[in-house]
């Protein structure tokens, strides 16, 4: 199959995002994840749909029909209310677009002088690799978008190997940890941390560690009880590396962790605090009205 025509089932694209990477990106967010994380604040980004039908009937804007055994997503009738994603059974979206890597490389050539890079991001990313590979290295082909830097944002699940395929047309990747000891990162997401902290070492070996997140849920994740720990491993993270401290709100959020405390603005500078205290610099935001 030419390059050009490979494919990646795209859930959402940003044209303008200054949150996800450095600078001012078009941020690509791709359909499907590995994980189940309890506090997954786009959860319908997790399921790839198997076309069962069941959103159709309850769209009230007619958005939605089969066509050829496949639900048909109609933008221009669609009013953003959102009631597929409640209705559907497996975590996913009747709206998602496949997407050609010419259809998204002409949106990045559109608007190429106001961006600083291209982030792809999910879901988990790194599920659809061959199309990130490809992307990536037609960017870098091309003498009009090569001052674009090239950005991952991921989990961490890839395997070395995946890694490896990424890495001669990668500029940087951002990874959660989402927990620091292995029985939290399994009791959060379902799987373990292992591999996690595999790809942060190998990314920062190859110096292509953008970022790293730690997302704090009060009472939930671990990172405050073992600080003296997750401080001497932050330490060892390259310069380049930004920390990243991200504070538990509820927006987007299903399921038990709605039940879960969000967390406050003393409580995120205070993770920040005890981290600077130990030598760290960090970046965080304090959360809105809390
Ligand atoms: S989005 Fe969900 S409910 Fe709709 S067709 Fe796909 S799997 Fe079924
Ligand atoms: S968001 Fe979904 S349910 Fe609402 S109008 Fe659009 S397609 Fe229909």
């Amino acid at each position: 199959m030419s390059k050009h025509r490979v494919t990646a089932t795209v859930s959402k694209i940003l044209n303008f995002s200054c949150v996800d990477g450095p600078g001012n990106r078009l941020v690509i967010f791709l359909q499907g994840c590995n994980y189940q994380c309890k506090n997954c604040h786009n959860p319908h980004t997790i399921g790839v749909c198997n076309h069962c039908g069941d959103c159709v009937a309850p769209c009230p804007a007619n958005a939605l029909s089969m066509e050829d055994g496949k639900v048909k997503w109609d933008a221009s009738l669609c009013t953003h209310c959102d009631l597929c994603l409640s209705v559907c059974p497996n975590q996913s979206n009747p709206k998602t677009q496949v997407m050609t890597l010419d259809d998204i490389l002409a949106l990045v050539r559109k608007q190429h002088f106001f961006l600083s890079g291209i982030t792809v991001s999910g879901g988990e990313a790194t599920l659809q690799l061959p199309f990130i590979v490809a992307l990536f290295e037609a960017v870098k082909a091309d003498a009009e978008l090569q001052h674009l830097s090239c950005m991952v944002d991921s989990n961490g699940s890839l395997s070395q190997t995946g890694w490896e395929k990424l890495l001669p047309v990668l500029d940087g990747a951002m990874i959660d940890l989402k927990a620091w000891q292995e029985e939290t990162h399994q009791w959060l997401t379902g799987r373990s941390h292992h591999r996690v902290m595999q790809s942060i070492s190998l990314l920062a070996e190859h110096d292509k560690l953008e970022e790293v997140r730690l997302l704090h849920i009060p009472g939930i994740t671990d990172y405050v009880g073992e600080i003296d720990a997750v401080s001497t491993y932050l330490h060892t993270l390259p310069a380049r590396t930004t920390i990243r401290l991200n504070a538990f709100q509820h927006h987007g959020v299903t399921g038990e962790a709605l039940a879960w405390d969000v967390c406050s603005k003393e409580e995120i500078t205070d993770f920040a605090t005890q981290l600077e205290q130990r030598g760290l610099t960090v970046t965080y935001r304090e959360p809105l009205n809390v």
